[in-house]
């Protein structure tokens, strides 16, 4: 899946800055390796999604960004659309808690700093943190990833 996301940078990096369509044609491409249909909703998220650098969104937040942007898309859509880009390695979803998702659009391997009062999600390169004494994986199986999430809080 990498593979397919440096391809798309590789890319979209080719078309050089004057091709207004740019993004919107990379985009398309990106979908598609990614084995999604690229339909006019999933575009015009794909495209509020990762237009801006990397960033953490929630679908409420990203249903009100297509709602000033005047896409017409349901909540109950951006949704799916947003489980849909996560399975299909377009997004890392950062579950902080049980009833709350953000999706990320960096998906290369990083832990996060969760601020609770702010409800926000911030980046901590994986350089920084380091896990050890993980337990030993049951037979058969291997560890696939550790994400780490530190919650913060103003000092009280
Ligand atoms: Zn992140």
């Amino acid at each position: 899946m990498s593979d397919t996301i440096n391809q798309f940078y590789h890319d979209h990096g080719n078309h050089g800055a004057e091709h207004a369509e740019c993004g919107t044609v990379g985009l398309v491409d990106r979908l598609r390796k990614a084995g999604l249909r690229p339909t006019r909703q999933r575009i015009a998220l794909g495209h509020l999604l990762f237009s801006r650098g990397d960033r953490h969104v929630c679908a409420e937040a990203l249903h009100a960004e297509a709602q000033s942007a005047k896409v017409p898309v349901s909540l109950a859509t951006v949704y799916n659309t947003l489980h849909q880009f996560n399975e299909a390695g377009l997004l890392r979803a950062v579950a902080v808690e049980s009833s709350k998702t953000y999706f990320d659009t960096n998906t290369s391997d990083h832990h996060h700093f969760f601020i609770e009062n702010e409800n926000r999600v911030v980046d901590v390169p994986e350089s920084q943190i380091t896990v050890s004494d993980l337990p030993q994986p049951p037979e058969g199986m291997e560890i696939g990833r550790v994400d780490v999430i530190v919650r913060l809080r103003p000092k009280s």
